[in-house]
């Protein structure tokens, strides 16, 4: 991966950022998504967020080596903070983190997304808090997207604002995800129910305990949704 040619997925993070927009990418080692927008003619200007020194520097000399410093600064800064509001930074990019330190990232700093109408998050794992979190601040999901990569699957979230209503069901796949049932989705919550399945025998046996049933409650209403959608 360069900033000329991307993972397949970063490049899919980069197909929903409307052209002309002025990004932010938190927690941009390399700085390779804002350097690549801006070859591509995508963005207009970015700020490139990381809050570790190395990554920074990393992101620091890739602009520098793009002769893009004109149009991309680099902020050594915790999430959010790296955003003035004199950038006038309406899209937000979030990529290669977990769904609860990406809501952590959104939540620390919410005055910081005050123009910001697109937020185009990529959560590794635990999507399912981030559309909790969009539920609950007025964030709708305008496109989702799921994609296998070297073995791993990833989500991509993206949100607008508008209210929206999820069912449980909605929340845990996502309204669109689960409407499509691309392949990545039919494997990724097979492998979940299979998981789900192997660890309802594990306790089978075991001794009654409230909170052998409580687990075991909670797995068979995860099962049960999950069959509802596959
Ligand atoms: N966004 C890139 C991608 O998707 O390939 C890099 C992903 S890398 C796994 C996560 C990066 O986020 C690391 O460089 C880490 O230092 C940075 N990071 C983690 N927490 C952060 C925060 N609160 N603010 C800014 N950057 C953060």
């Amino acid at each position: 991966m360069n900033a000329q040619k991307l993972s397949k997925r970063l490049e899919t993070v980069a197909k929903f950022v409307p052209t002309g927009a002025v990004v932010a990418d938190i927690g941009s080692d390399h700085a390779y998504l804002p350097c690549y927008l801006i070859h591509k003619g995508v963005a207009s200007s970015a700020i490139a967020g990381e809050v570790v020194a190395g990554p920074y520097e990393s992101a620091v000399g890739q602009v520098q080596k793009e002769g893009l410093s004109e149009k991309i600064t680099v902020r050594l800064a915790d999430g959010l903070a790296a955003i003035e509001l004199t950038d006038h930074i309406d899209t937000v990019t979030i990529a290669g983190m977990g769904g609860p330190l990406i809501v952590s990232i959104l939540e620390k700093h919410p005055e910081k997304l005050q123009g910001v109408t697109r937020l185009i998050l990529q959560p590794n794992i635990h999507a399912k808090v981030i559309r909790e979190w969009a539920l609950a601040h007025n964030w709708a999901i305008l496109d989702e997207e799921i994609l296998e990569e070297d073995d791993k699957i990833y989500e991509i979230l993206v949100l607008q604002r508008a209210q929206m209503e999820l069912s449980p069901a909605e929340i845990l796949f996502g309204p669109k995800l689960s409407t499509r049932k691309a392949p990545a989705f039919i494997k990724k919550w097979t492998r979940e129910k299979e998981n789900w399945q192997r660890v309802l025998q594990s306790i089978k046996d075991a001794e009654q305990t409230p909170e052998i049933e409580e687990k075991r409650a909670e797995l068979i209403a995860l099962i049960q949704l999950v069959e509802g959608v596959l």
